[in-house]
């Protein structure tokens, strides 16, 4: 029996994630079937809160070999390969929607929670990881597959809920949450630094840990929710061995999660048009230099393949990912993945690939007149005279300009990376600053 949850969160307090430390401990006789799921959902999508995260667990009656996922309260959570057995399903859904009622925020959210006894359409996924996605949609879905669902408020949350249950992992990520005791929830995390900037060499598997660049943990929130840190990676026995190398506070509880972080699933590669809301992979010809605009967010203008003109834009948290953007110059091919704002229409830079590098002219002297001096600018883009004997010309003295951007893949620092963004790193890519 599926149970999802989303919008259960505030951008200040809990999260999530913690529901299902809850939902585990709510349901002590049944056992998890499969990992618990943690799957982000389409980024643009406007009223999100904080990562726009959906969860999902089933529970049922283990069968087969029951590995250690977690630690909750104390107590091993085993997570099994099959089920014998089912929960009722009404009963499910009260004690799920008690856990809900009492740790979701309501203030400014919109929780929703999902019990299904199969998985919804996997199309359902798909159209909420790339689209903005109608509830009546996935209230529809969630019934068609024989579930029922709950919400507080408008109950947006029930949809990025559905779509984490329907969701069957192509490729896929895991992490591993730790959460604190609830007693500190809100104070300063207690985590060794030094340990957490060793973790890329210690666990190669492992991505976005540690920001080189603001010199920070990227695996500690900054808000004040219950998780003490969440470790991310490609093997989930590696992300174990990580735990337990880091120093730090008491952990209260961990589990891990199998995910859609780091996948790139959120990009539509296969458009006709661009449309506000969604976010895509282009392919063009960057048509004149990139410039730089107050705040420091650099723009670039492609004329892709298929459609005329999209202007793309590395905005000022991406911090050293500019200098590659601002290196762009006319004639280069790139490939840019990123969102469609609504508000600007710009394409917002995820990661960048330089296909080509057009050879680049600049100006190093104007044009020498045949009579021995230097001719004078008549105006812009008007071309040179002489002033001696009124000789024209039309270009300057040129030279092959020195590219400070080569062909290959960019990516922006850690703390600037989306959840869903697939780093370079897992493409097995190195990345480039
Ligand atoms: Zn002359």
């Amino acid at each position: 029996m599926y149970i999802a949850a989303d919008d259960t969160d505030s951008p200040t307090w809990m999260c999530t994630t913690y529901l299902v430390v809850e939902l585990i401990r709510a349901f002590p006789e049944w056992d998890l079937i499969g990992l618990p799921r943690i799957v982000r959902l389409n980024p643009a999508v406007p009223w999100k809160t904080r990562g726009n995260a959906a969860v999902a667990i089933n529970i049922g009656r283990g069968k087969g070999d029951g590995r250690i996922i977690g630690e909750v309260g104390g107590r091993a959570v085993r997570a099994f390969p099959d089920s014998s057995g089912e929960p009722d399903q009404e009963e499910v859904m009260e004690r799920a929607s008690a856990v809900l009622g009492k740790w979701a925020q309501t203030d400014d959210s919109d929780p929703g929670l999902v019990v299904c006894p199969r998985r919804p359409d996997a199309s359902l996924y798909q159209r909420t990881v790339t689209r903005i996605m109608d509830r009546e949609v996935a209230i529809r879905a969630v019934q068609d597959a024989g579930g029922s669902y709950f919400q507080l408020n408008k109950g947006r949350g029930i949809i990025g809920a559905a779509a984490a249950v329907a969701w069957r992992p192509v490729d896929r990520t895991f992490e591993l949450l730790t959460y604190r005791q609830q007693e500190l929830w809100g104070t300063p995390r207690n985590i060794s630094v030094e340990e957490v900037r060793r973790l890329d060499q210690d666990f190669p598997s492992t991505f976005n840990n540690y920001d080189v660049e603001a010199e920070r943990p990227a695996i500690v929130p900054h808000t004040t929710c219950p998780i003490l840190y969440g470790i991310r990676g490609d093997s989930a026995f590696e992300l174990v061995m990580a735990m337990r190398s880091i120093p730090s506070e008491t952990v209260e509880s961990w589990l891990l999660f199998i995910t859609n972080q780091g996948t790139d699933d959120h990009i539509i590669r296969d458009w006709k048009e661009l449309t506000p809301g969604s976010s895509y992979e282009v392919v063009g010809e960057v048509i004149r230099k990139p410039w730089t605009m107050r705040g420091g967010h650099v723009f670039v203008e492609l004329r892709t393949d298929n459609c005329p003109v999209v202007k793309a834009a590395a905005y000022e948290p991406s911090k050293s990912f500019r200098d590659a953007v601002r290196a762009l110059r006319r004639g280069d091919r790139i490939r840019v993945l990123g969102e469609v704002r609504e508000d600007l229409g710009t394409l917002n830079i995820e990661k960048m690939e330089v296909l080509y590098l057009a050879p680049s002219k600049i100006k190093t002297a104007n044009p020498l007149c045949q009579c021995g001096r230097r001719m004078k600018s008549v105006g812009a883009n008007q071309g040179y005279r002489c002033r001696k004997c009124g000789t024209r010309a039309r270009e300057a003295e040129t030279e092959l300009e020195e590219r400070t951007v080569s062909t290959g893949w960019y990516e922006p620092p850690v703390c600037a990376r989306r959840h869903l963004s697939k780093p370079l790193k897992r493409m097995d890519i190195p990345h480039r600053r």
